[in-house]
């Protein structure tokens, strides 16, 4: 009875809304085990003719649906990864129960699927998610989650007003097969005050239960990091999912970042090792200096992993975690792995391209790095410093992160030599990307003093760019505690 009296409520707020602003409202529901979901969905006007979910897995645990109310039930059911909305009326509603045991992990493009950890429950969004496959301007979907006692929800999603006291998020128009997770559990999802930002973290059940303190103080340090680039954190409410259980000698073994929703950071993490190996990896860090950017076409993927691979070592220096020199030798050891690795005459295109299925990604991570480090020596040198990379990102940040809309990295560099008013980035984009071999360091080298003995590489102050160089890992505004270097917290 509750929930029909809310379904009558969505209905009649469904109709009031105005034709600038038609919300599609999903409601989730979850048994306490978390093994059952039900969706209802409500529809703003005219349904779509057909929802679309991203993951194969998804029809094989679809249990049933029908359309509501009970008075006009009528069964519906997907044909593969479609399903048809025949008969549901303007304003109308369906529901839908998933059996979330049924994941076989079969689609998971993301490298990602459905699973346990621990007690709690990390769930591709693609399994249970039927959606429409275009959301116009003017529509927008809402999800709220009607949660079992105890039980907590993290979702990547923009947090708005809570529905009916249920937390609930905006969706919004980004593609419906943009990968996207949601986690289940008794975890409590704790919120990270830094500079521009309230990142939303969780850290899922293990055993042994993960140092939760530390690892609140793992990322924070990461995040306060990368907001002293620019004075502050370029998403302003991401998802960052600490799971415990990874079996490996190393901290953080496995790690990414998904853009379904605004940006957000999963970290499979062995919470065995010590915090002091947290805080000196490069993988917080690097995940969250992906978010300096937005989603950029996968077939890109050399500019998104060049910039974090960039400022993995950029903001370390920066914050001291590393010193410069350490900083400048892990982009020489970097770029050198991403020559050695090379394939001869494949152009970095065509690298990015082939990267999952032959493994170039020493090639495409370093190639992008290597970009991106010419445009900021070459930016720096023409403003006399008043440009930057930082620089540039900071403006990039107020004008062109918006999680709905996608990047080509050409588009990225078009809008990168607007904001600047050079062709600094156009002509990395021509010179390089259709190159068959990795970008001849040794001007830059010289340039920026930095000497190659093999694997070693020295720094000359007697160089032309000198001051570049050590202006780009300078000390920043914010530091490392070196508390937490020593592990403690
Ligand atoms: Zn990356």
């Amino acid at each position: 009875m509750r929930i029909l009296m809310a379904v009558l409520g969505w209905m009649a707020a469904a109709q009031t809304a105005t034709a600038a602003e038609q919300v599609h409202r999903y409601l989730v529901g979850l048994d306490p085990a978390l093994r059952t979901m039900t969706v209802r969905a409500c529809f703003a006007g005219q349904p779509p003719d057909v929802l679309m979910v991203e993951s194969y897995d998804a029809p094989g645990a679809f249990v049933e649906g029908s359309m509501v109310p009970a008075g006009m039930r009528k069964p519906i059911a997907p044909n593969g990864t479609e399903m048809r909305l025949k008969g549901v009326p303007e304003n109308g509603c369906i529901e839908y129960t998933v059996n979330l045991d049924r994941a076989k992990g079969g689609h998971d493009h993301s490298g990602n699927s459905t699973k346990r950890v621990g007690r709690d429950l990390f769930t591709e969004v693609g399994l249970w998610f039927w959606r429409p496959a275009k959301v116009a301007p003017g529509e927008d979907i809402h999800i709220s989650f009607d949660l079992p006692e105890g039980i907590s929800v993290s979702a990547p999603w923009q947090p708005i007003e809570p529905r009916d006291g249920r937390p609930t998020y905006r969706v919004g128009r980004g593609a419906y097969d943009r990968p996207a997770a949601v986690a289940f559990g008794r975890f409590r999802e704790v919120p990270l005050d830094v500079p521009g930002a309230q990142l939303r973290m969780a850290v899922l059940d293990g055993t042994p239960a993960a140092n939760e303190a530390g690892m609140r103080a793992w990322i924070e340090d990461a995040a306060r990091s990368v907001a002293a680039i620019y004075g502050r954190f370029p998403v302003t409410s991401p998802q960052i999912l600490v799971m415990p259980g990874a079996r490996a000698a190393e901290p953080t073994p496995w790690a990414y970042v998904l853009r379904g929703g605004q940006a957000a950071a999963h970290f499979f993490v062995n919470q065995r090792r010590p915090l002091a190996e947290y805080v000196e990896d490069w993988t917080a860090p690097h995940e969250l200096s992906h978010m300096f950017l937005p989603y950029v076409n996968s077939t890109d993927a050399w500019l998104s992993e060049g910039m974090a691979t960039y400022y993995q070592n950029v903001v370390r220096a920066r914050s001291g975690a590393i010193s410069a020199a350490e900083a400048w030798q892990r982009m020489h050891s970097g770029f050198r792995r991403g020559i050695d690795k090379s394939l001869k005459d494949q152009s970095l295109a065509l690298a990015t391209e082939r990267m999952f299925r032959e493994g170039g990604y020493m090639r495409v991570y370093w190639h992008g790095t290597a970009i991106l480090l010419a445009a900021d020596v070459e930016l720096r040198r023409r403003s006399g410093g008043a440009q930057s990379l930082d620089w540039l990102l900071e403006r990039f940040g107020r004008c062109c992160l918006d999680p709905d809309v996608e990047w080509t990295a050409r588009k990225v560099f078009e809008k990168f030599d607007e904001i600047t008013g050079t062709d600094v980035f156009v002509t990395l984009y021509e010179r390089e990307v259709t190159s068959p071999k990795f970008m001849d360091l040794a001007p830059l080298y010289r340039d920026l003093g930095l000497v190659a003995l093999g694997g070693k590489v020295e720094l000359r102050d007697d160089a032309p760019s000198a001051a570049i160089r050590d202006a780009i890992m300078a000390r920043g505004p914010y530091t490392t505690p070196s508390s937490l270097l020593a592990g403690k917290h």
